[in-house]
């Protein structure tokens, strides 16, 4: 596989074409960002961590019948793709309040959120990632009918997967976002899954161990991930 030009830069990623048009490689780089990238900081491993979880976390999900972008991790910090046509939508799936729900709403962080709620919103940073629903989608063409269906349904499914997997390690999954694209007609999981963008509690002390340690200046950001990879039989 040839690593090609840059295609496009994210805020913590960054992402090449290769020699086959329907192949990306994905490099996780050591940036962290918050509030829509007005707080930005390079945090040594962070990169090589979230390229493993990411791989670890894809694959069990591919195991549980998702379908994923994940191809293979290339690297400490990069992993080929498949080459999706992305929605411009962020799906949210919460099983406790915290963050922008608590805000939005004046809801108490930490209480119970049952059934979990599913929220869309719009991926755009300089509108702040406004909350938008299925009509906003379907009216202004940003995914059909059917894709709105498969991104709830899959979203949801992944809670189901996911939840117990980080229970069985001691963990709350509190909160996470999902991006989709469709790859030949098919509704599949791309961008990432890793403590960047969801929210990780410890069971007992319910510690955060995921980005708020960053938003919120707690420190020990990628110490917190490593302990989440660590508990979870991530090799780093
Ligand atoms: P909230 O809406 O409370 O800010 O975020 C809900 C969940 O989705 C959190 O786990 C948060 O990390 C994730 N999330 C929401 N928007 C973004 C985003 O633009 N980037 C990343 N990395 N995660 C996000």
């Amino acid at each position: 596989m040839e690593k090609r030009d840059e295609l496009y830069s994210g805020k913590a990623k960054s992402v090449y074409l290769t020699d086959d048009a329907q192949k990306l490689i994905l490099f996780f780089r050591n940036d962290t960002s918050a509030f829509d990238g007005e707080k930005v900081e390079k945090l040594a491993r962070k990169g090589k961590v979230n390229n493993k979880f990411n791989a670890f976390i894809m694959e069990k999900l591919e195991q549980a019948g998702i379908p994923t972008h994940f191809e293979k991790k290339l690297s400490d910090e990069e992993s080929l793709v498949k080459k999706l046509d992305m929605f411009p939508i962020e799906c949210v799936v919460r099983n406790i309040a915290a963050g922008s729900l608590c805000k939005r709403l004046g809801i108490k962080e930490g209480i119970d959120v049952s059934p979990p709620l599913f929220e869309f919103f719009l991926k755009n940073d300089e509108l702040h990632d406004p909350m938008i629903n299925d009509y906003h989608i379907q009216s202004f063409g940003w995914a059909g009918e059917d894709d709105v269906a498969q991104m709830k349904t899959l979203t949801l499914k992944v809670n189901e997967i996911l939840k117990k997997l980080f229970l069985d390690a001691g963990l709350l999954l509190v909160d996470y976002k999902l991006e989709f694209g469709r790859f030949n007609d098919q509704v599949v999981l791309g961008d990432e899954f890793t403590p960047d963008g969801c929210r990780l509690w410890d069971v007992t002390t319910r510690e955060k161990l995921d980005k708020d340690r960053f938003r919120q200046g707690l420190g020990g950001v990628v110490e917190a991930y490593e302990e989440v990879a660590s508990r979870l039989g991530v090799e780093i």
